[in-house]
């Protein structure tokens, strides 16, 4: 079901608020894309510097005595008691230790940072298997309590609990354990702000309104947590900030958790790209470079791409760009949600039917050398 709503509201609740799945009702098929949601201009863009200024600020296992897998066996003797909750100074943390902190309640920093630690060097698969063991063994609630903090280091407020259950208890974006361990979110009277509901990459924290919130369901605050945290993990793994590409992807990391479809991401990224054109007027929006992205962010990414009907060519710059200019650019974003939608449908598919007839735009080849002393010739007699 698609909901159409004033492009010029983004973040306001969605209409069908009312049919959000309940907790209980895991991976309820309820499509979320609404019309201009979640598309915050870059409050700090220039703040996050050059590229390759963008490393991964995560803590690295320095104890461990090998790649992958030793740390985790390392530690495990023992563990089992509360008194080898926490590593020894030198060795990384164990799952173990993580289940045994959590059963003992433990919520301080040191137990947080421990978390972060665990969950920084697992990918999507390591890091299902652990948040999968915490929720069989009823420690979801302890683990929010431990990992989730405001920008002052309190606990967060209780709405956001409730969505962050919902966002870490799909099981689908179980890599943002980490990112819960690392980034605060904070809900604060933001009445001032022009933006409500976003990630700021300056001070590397969400930001939630506390009204915006309170018109909200948790599956709507869920909706802007699987978003916005996505933009915390992106640019905690190489992603480029604020671009058509980075909020594409934020906008299908809440398809991606909580419905079962596939989903069209050329209208996420281009419809963004378009957007910021028609409607923020802003035409030198970049769709952004991920060529940084480092392997956790890589695989996020595919996965999110695997549900893409459209299948846009997201890793592919030079396509992405070529298929925007001829087929979604002459669409304008600023109309009604419903007919862009149909428009996009069209678009997308004369994208495929050209990618399947071998006429899809590229650029060309670069020429041959030969050729290149040819024309140069030729330039030189004015031909
Ligand atoms: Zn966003």
């Amino acid at each position: 079901m698609k909901v159409a709503e004033s492009a010029s509201t983004p973040h306001s609740t969605p209409a069908h608020a009312a049919e959000a799945p309940k907790t209980t009702e895991k991976k309820a098929a309820a499509p979320v894309r609404v019309a201009g949601d979640s598309f915050e201009p870059a409050p700090a863009r220039t703040s996050t510097g050059a590229s390759g200024s963008r490393t991964t600020p995560t803590v690295t296992r320095t104890g461990s005595t090998g790649t992958g897998t030793t740390g985790a066996a390392a530690g495990r003797t023992g563990a089992t008691t509360a008194a080898a909750a926490t590593p020894p100074a030198g060795t990384a943390p164990t799952l173990d230790n993580v289940v045994d902190s959590l059963k003992a309640g433990k919520k301080d920093d040191e137990t947080r940072a421990m978390i972060g630690q665990y969950f920084a060097p697992l990918g999507m698969a390591e890091s299902n298997a652990a948040m999968q063991r915490i929720r069989d063994e009823g420690l979801m609630d302890n683990f929010i309590d431990a990992t989730a903090r405001d920008k002052d280091g309190n606990p967060v407020t209780q709405e956001a609990k409730d969505a962050l259950k919902l966002v870490m208890g799909s099981g689908r974006l179980d890599v943002y354990a980490e990112t819960l361990a690392t980034v605060p979110i904070t809900v604060a009277d933001l009445g001032s702000s022009k933006e409500k509901l976003y990630y700021d990459p300056g001070s590397k924290g969400v930001f939630l309104d506390q009204a915006s919130l309170s018109s909200m369901g948790s599956q709507d605050v869920a909706n802007v947590l699987a978003h916005e945290m996505f933009h915390a993990f992106s640019d905690a793994h190489g992603g480029d900030g604020y671009s058509a590409l980075d909020e594409g992807f934020g906008i299908a990391a809440r398809e991606y958790a909580f419905s079962d479809g596939n989903y069209n991401l050329a209208e996420m990224v281009y419809g963004t790209k378009s957007f910021y054109r028609d409607i923020r007027h802003e035409p030198s929006y970049q769709f952004g470079d991920f060529s940084n992205a480092d392997p956790k962010l890589k695989e996020l990414m595919q996965a999110f791409a695997s549900r893409d009907s459209s299948q846009l060519a997201w890793d592919k710059p030079d396509q992405l760009q070529a298929e925007y200019d001829k087929f979604f650019s002459p669409i304008n974003r600023n109309q009604d949600w419903n007919s862009w939608l149909a428009a996009v449908d069209q678009a997308t598919k004369d994208m495929q039917a050209a990618r399947a007839a071998g006429t899809s735009p590229t650029k060309p080849e670069p020429k041959n050398p030969i050729q290149q002393i040819i024309d140069w010739l030729s330039s030189l007699f004015g031909k």
